[in-house]
């Protein structure tokens, strides 16, 4: 077969030629080549300083150690004279004449960079540190200065760069979301603010601001202070399952999965698994993990996963050891929290809040007549309240007696097996802190109606059980219990509360062969964060918040 296109090809059809076109044309190429000869020398020129500024090779694992960096938070007047390497964001960058300056960040920190033409400096690298993009990750090496004035804008005042090199690891696009400046502002301050769903929709952006940051670095705190206490007092961690095949207490709102041709649920808490873990003579055990509730509840402090901090314990004799161990966790909690005045400062700027207060006055321990249940001091307080001791001073309030606080101010006055809502919970909080002057308090004994299946009964009133809530601010973050742990009467008590009981055989059974006396309780982690900082909204607390209108990001 013949090559086609070796085939001799038909003469070209003669084309007329418009001089003007063709001189037109002419100057157009002219032009272009120009163009292209000018771009190739500043390529060249560019190439020839890629050592001193430019784009960053590609971090691919090539070398290792081979180079010292230091972070901008390590930066200090101790380094003056030295030659560092840093890799740091920009957050700023501005060129002034033969001069340029950049503030580079890295968490907390920031410091001054600049470069002014001289020897060492062309005046292409000026342009090209003038242009990198705000949020691009650099990587600089600097001389470190020291500076006659403190520069106030970034935290590093008495020290500055003098950029001697300079290279984009990762360059941001020009366009950002919405800027920090703007997603920082306080609510009250006049200016840009972001909208909260636009914040969320970039949170990896959202969380370079300093109280978003903050909020996180304590949410890890919270966690940590949490693990610490129990480990410290004798409590084994466990898992337990999140994947289920009933709905743990009884009820709805759970989310139900496929699995592998039957139906299957995401654990609304790890209440029975735990209780369960103690039958297998654990005596105290606690977990960290998710939870899910299908709850179509769209409130500031309700998400459908969150994560569920969670005790149970053996008890000798009375829910009270367990209330124990609660107060002491909190108050151990809270007392290490304080101590983080970095991110506590960064929070407050940006939402103003008070510090939470846990202990009661001993002025007004004296004054109310509170009684000690340590020193087995009865209350002469009218309400009953109650401390168990002397060191962390955390108020406890049987329910009825929280009730009858209530009723002082309501025009509908509640009975004492009543609910109490939202509303009224916090109106709870205003009234408990005006009178004992605590941002937190347990509240003990409430009535069998508003309590699951498996909490047991007060001796005394069967109207009401050993059961606890505690409050932050006027808000729930914790429910515990003593639970039932005499299969016969958790049949019972679930067959008069109408629960079926069938789904749970192996959680009833797991009473039969001997079980230890028990109770505990259910903390939510992002609740204790929300609460102990007095921010407003849930979501600002959880990374990638959960809720009926929102799974992504
Ligand atoms: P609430 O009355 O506030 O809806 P609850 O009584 O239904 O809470 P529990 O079953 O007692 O919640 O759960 C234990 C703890 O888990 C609560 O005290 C609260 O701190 C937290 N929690 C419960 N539901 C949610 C939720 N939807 N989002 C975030 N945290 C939650
Ligand atoms: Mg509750």
């Amino acid at each position: 077969m013949s090559d086609p296109a070796a085939a001799p090809q038909p003469p070209a059809a003669e084309k007329k030629v418009n001089p003007k076109q063709a001189e037109k044309e002419a100057r157009k190429a002219a032009r272009l080549a120009e163009e292209k000869a000018k771009a190739d020398e500043k390529a060249a020129l560019l190439a020839q300083y890629a050592d001193t500024f430019g784009t960053a090779e590609l971090i691919q694992s090539l070398t290792y150690n081979s180079k010292t960096y230091i972070t901008v938070p390590a930066l200090s007047a101790a380094l003056v004279d030295q030659t560092v390497l840093v890799r740091a964001r920009v957050s700023t960058t501005r060129k002034k004449g033969k001069m340029a300056f950049m503030v580079l960040r890295d968490e907390h920190d920031s410091v001054q960079a600049m470069a002014a033409v001289d020897e060492k400096v062309p005046k292409e690298m000026i342009d090209f540190i003038g242009q990198v993009p705000c949020e691009s990750i650099v990587e600089v090496q600097a001389h470190v200065c020291g500076t006659a004035q403190p520069i106030t804008s970034t935290t590093h005042a008495d020290i500055e760069l003098k950029i001697e090199k300079i290279h984009v690891v990762s360059e941001s696009q020009r366009t950002l979301p919405f800027t920090l400046e703007d997603a920082t502002r306080r609510e009250d301050e006049e200016g840009v603010k972001v909208n909260f769903d636009t914040r969320l929709a970039t949170r990896w952006l959202d969380m370079r601001t300093p109280a978003s940051n903050a909020i996180f670095r304590m949410q890890s705190r919270v966690c940590q202070y949490f693990r610490q206490y129990l480990i410290d007092n004798d409590f084994c961690e466990i898992h337990t399952p999140k994947i289920i095949s009933a709905a743990s207490e009884g009820g709805a709102n759970v989310f139900k999965l496929g699995y592998f041709g039957r139906d299957a649920y995401l654990a609304q808490s790890p209440q029975l698994y735990k209780q369960m873990a103690l039958q297998g003579d654990i005596p105290r055990v606690f977990e960290v993990g998710s939870v899910f509730r299908a709850e179509n509840s769209n409130t500031h402090r309700h998400l459908t996963e969150f994560v569920g901090l969670d005790v149970e314990m053996r008890i000798s004799e009375h829910y009270y050891e367990v209330l124990d161990v609660a107060e002491g966790l909190f108050n151990y909690m809270f007392e290490h929290l304080a101590t983080h005045t970095k991110e506590l400062e960064d929070i407050c700027r940006q939402y103003p809040f008070e510090p939470l207060v846990w202990k009661i006055p001993e002025e007004k321990i004296r004054e109310l007549g509170v009684g000690v249940i340590s020193d087995r001091v009865e209350p002469t307080d009218q309400y009953k309240g109650r401390v168990h001791n002397l060191e962390s001073r955390m108020l406890r309030l049987y329910y009825p007696d929280c009730i009858d606080l209530l009723n002082t101010v309501l025009t509908e006055k509640m009975s004492h097996v009543d609910d109490i809502n939202t509303t009224n919970e916090k109106l709870l909080g205003k009234l408990v802190k005006e009178r004992y002057g605590v941002d937190f308090f347990i509240s003990d004994r409430f009535p069998s109606s508003v309590r699951p299946f498996y909490t047991m009964s007060c001796k005394d009133d069967e109207r009401f059980t050993n059961s606890y809530d505690m409050f932050i601010r006027g808000e729930e973050i914790s429910s515990g219990a003593q639970r039932i742990h005499v299969p016969e009467l958790l049949l019972e008590r679930a067959k008069s509360l109408q629960v079926d009981l069938t789904p749970c055989k192996d959680y009833v059974d797991a009473f039969r062969l001997g079980a230890w006396p028990h109770g505990g309780f259910g903390v939510g982690m992002e609740r204790v964060v929300m609460l102990y900082l007095g921010l407003g909204n849930v979501r600002l607390v959880s990374m990638f918040p959960r809720d009926p209108q929102r799974v992504t990001p």
